[in-house]
């Protein structure tokens, strides 16, 4: 860690200059180093004042055989469990029997009690819960807060979801740990000669099975794809001992949570539909999506939307199909007015029948698309409408 002495600084600001990541700020005419540094040593090279040193953190004594239990970190949406952590629950516990030690639970935050009832069917020991001042996740907060638990309970294992949290905080702390990490695994079990963690994930685009093992360092760590391990509940209960940790991080300075964007809610009916009608830009205001709804209608099916509609206010987020959206497969896809960003059409890979309306025959939505018209939506649906029979 690179550290300013106070006393010798005498806030030259050529530190600031050097810096190449813009690490360094004069905040109120005090030099301070920010999160951006990477302890490259430029700024202490060049401080005429000898005013800034690097401090070696303490390491965590890595003595192998100390390192015990399984562990999986509990993701929480609000007070609730994410699904992927019952599935590495289940795969812990395999894990835990095998090498004949503890199963845990690390949650950051807290759980309702529903959720204390369900976690008695997973056959834990143990259940860390840390109590910490600011709820938001925060990554830096988070891995030191863990990093606090691995200096204090040497787990053998740790298992995270590769959820987009999981995919950040578990790399971080494996770094601050200094240990390795493998993400993204898809198989996980005992080498029963040295009980060591067999770590499995794709490699070369999927085209390899790769197993990789830890021997050196402590602890295993891992990431492993929502929806790999099944999520199986223990028929006996077993209620886990419950270690309260009260830890108080500073909040990180450094970032302002400006706005919390909900996760597309998914409209099952949607996701089951068999002819979805599909809005986008090409309707050009909010209105137009009465002209998609009278053709979803005479068709008996459903609406839908690009996100660019979405972000437009025009149309609520349940409805937008697409990598950050819904993905359908619908019998019959019509896109009216989409141009077809790879985003979008992710998210009907599946419809067995696309049809495209929009007025540019150029744009990439034709290359998809089973049957295509080129024209103004405006003038092509009322014409489909009146053909099949509009209903309101
Ligand atoms: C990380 C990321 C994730 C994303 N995820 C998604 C996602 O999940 N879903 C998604 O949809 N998008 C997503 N996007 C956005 C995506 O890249 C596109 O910007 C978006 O899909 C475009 O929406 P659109 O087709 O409605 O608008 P445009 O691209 O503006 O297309 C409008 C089309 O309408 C046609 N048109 C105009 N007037 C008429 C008319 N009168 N009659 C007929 N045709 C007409 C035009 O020729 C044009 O082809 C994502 C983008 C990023 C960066």
């Amino acid at each position: 860690m690179v550290k300013i002495i106070r006393e010798k600084c005498i806030n030259c600001n050529i530190c600031k200059e050097k810096c190449p990541f813009g690490a360094i700020e004069n905040k109120d005419n005090r030099l301070e180093i920010n999160e951006n540094c990477k302890e490259c040593m430029i700024c202490l090279k060049n401080c005429p004042q000898k005013a800034i040193i690097q401090e070696k953190i303490d390491k965590i004594d890595k003595k192998l055989e100390d390192f015990k239990g399984v562990y999986i970190f509990g993701e929480l949406e609000e007070d609730k469990l994410h699904n992927a952590t019952y599935e590495l629950l289940t795969k812990g516990g395999e894990l835990a029997e095998k090498l004949e030690e503890n199963l845990g639970l690390i949650i950051i935050g807290n759980v309702c009690d529903e959720e204390k009832n369900k976690l008695m069917e997973y056959g834990i020991d143990d259940i860390y819960l840390f109590n910490i001042n600011d709820k938001n996740y925060d990554c830096k907060t988070y891995s030191n807060c863990l990093k606090n638990f691995v200096e204090k309970n040497k787990p053998n294992i740790l298992l995270f979801s590769a959820t987009s949290m999981g995919r950040e905080l578990a790399p971080y702390l494996a770094s601050q740990c200094e240990t390795g990490i493998t993400a993204d695994c898809t198989k996980l079990d005992i080498d029963e000669s040295n009980k060591l963690l067999k770590q499995t994930r794709p490699t070369f685009g999927g085209k390899m099975l790769a197993t990789i093992t830890m021997p050196n360092h402590r602890p295993q760590i891992c990431t492993v794809r929502p929806g790999v391990f099944e999520e199986v509940r223990l028929t006996e209960k077993k209620a886990a001992k419950y270690i309260k940790e009260n830890v108080v991080f500073n909040k990180n300075e450094n970032k302002e949570i400006l706005k919390k964007i909900n996760k597309v809610k998914r409209d099952s009916e949607l996701e089951n539909a068999e002819i979805i009608v599909a809005g986008g830009m090409g309707l050009g205001k909010k209105e137009g999506f009465d002209l998609i709804k009278k053709l979803a209608n005479s068709l008996n099916g459903k609406i839908a939307t690009t996100r660019a509609c979405v972000e437009e206010g025009w149309i609520d987020s349940k409805y937008q199909i697409g990598q950050t959206g819904i993905n359908v497969s619908p019998k019959i896809y019509i896109a009216c007015g989409i141009s077809g960003a790879i985003q979008h059409v992710a998210g009907v890979k599946n419809a067995n029948y696309i049809i495209a309306i929009n007025k540019d025959k150029n744009a990439p939505i034709f290359e998809i698309a089973d049957y295509g018209i080129i024209g103004d939506l405006y003038e092509v649906i009322p014409r489909i409408i009146e053909k099949i029979g509009g209903k309101e």
